[in-house]
């Protein structure tokens, strides 16, 4: 396990109430540069609601984010995606009723200064920048085997499949950095297989992930470290082995069942 220097995002003391309800108490935590950073525990212990305060839905009461060595606490969800670090949303209803690749295309960002250029070199720049997107989206979904669906309803898509549309909207943006906030769930084994392999070459590509996830195996392929929150706080965090061995890391677990 490696901690500290080589974080590329890192949550400060953050602390966060809902009403009097603590969801996030004092969390103190960091995700490696270059590699894939899990964290796990029972429902309801804030994994979410942390990342939604590092990816900017949330602001927490308390405590900083930051990213590649700068506070960006105060910066609204769009502005940390310009900076490279994003997540996956699950796809809405709504975007359900587009196809995968309208999917893609939404999801990219439009050209900085388009606004004020004049008309005849706007329309230019959005054209060239609508061809940049349609290929970007074009090569994705190619390497997620997703491009002889291109034109099928999200909808139509398996869970499993959806997720991988989810990821792809995410990498849309090309991130440093992507939040996945249960990749796994409601997804069959192969392609849970699939989701792994692909987060792993993206990891050879240089980009760095942050997981939530119950699905143990998946956390034990990928991650390290591991960070493990109960109750809104950070209970220990290590190698898989080492969280395993943590017999108070079994009775959170239980604690969260029971
Ligand atoms: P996890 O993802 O670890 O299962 P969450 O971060 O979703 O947990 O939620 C942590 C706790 O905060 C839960 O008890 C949840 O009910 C509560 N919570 C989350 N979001 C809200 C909200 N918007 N309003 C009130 N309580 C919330
Ligand atoms: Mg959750």
């Amino acid at each position: 396990m490696s901690l500290g220097s080589d974080a590329l995002l890192e949550a400060r003391n953050i602390g966060l109430s809902f009403g009097d309800f603590v969801a996030l108490d004092d969390v103190s935590l960091s995700f490696r540069r270059g590699g894939i950073t899990g964290i796990v525990g029972p429902n309801g212990a804030g994994k979410s609601t942390l990342f939604n305060v590092l990816g900017g839905q949330v602001r927490p009461r308390h405590g900083a984010v930051i990213f590649a060595g700068q506070d960006i606490s105060a910066l609204p969800a769009h502005r940390r995606a310009r900076r490279g670090l994003t997540r996956t949303f699950q796809i809405s209803r709504e975007l359900g009723a587009l196809t995968v690749l309208e999917n893609l295309l939404l999801a990219f960002p439009r050209q900085p200064g388009e606004e004020i250029l004049p008309v005849f070199f706007r329309k230019t720049a959005v054209k060239r920048a609508e061809e940049e997107a349609m290929e970007h989206a074009r090569a994705l979904l190619k390497r997620v085997n997703l491009w002889r669906l291109a034109d099928a309803p999200a909808n139509a898509l398996s869970g499993g499949q959806k997720k991988l549309l989810e990821l792809c909207r995410a990498l849309m943006l090309e991130p440093a950095f992507v939040l996945l906030d249960e990749p796994a769930a409601g997804v069959n084994p192969v392609l849970v297989g699939e989701i792994a392999d692909f987060i792993r070459i993206l990891q050879g590509e240089g980009m760095s992930f942050g997981i939530v996830e119950h699905n143990m195996d998946l956390i034990a392929a990928l991650c390290d470290p591991i960070h493990v929150l109960a109750e809104g706080r950070v209970l220990t965090s290590g190698t898989f082995a080492e969280i395993s061995a943590n017999t108070q890391v079994t009775d959170a677990y239980l604690g969260g069942v029971a």
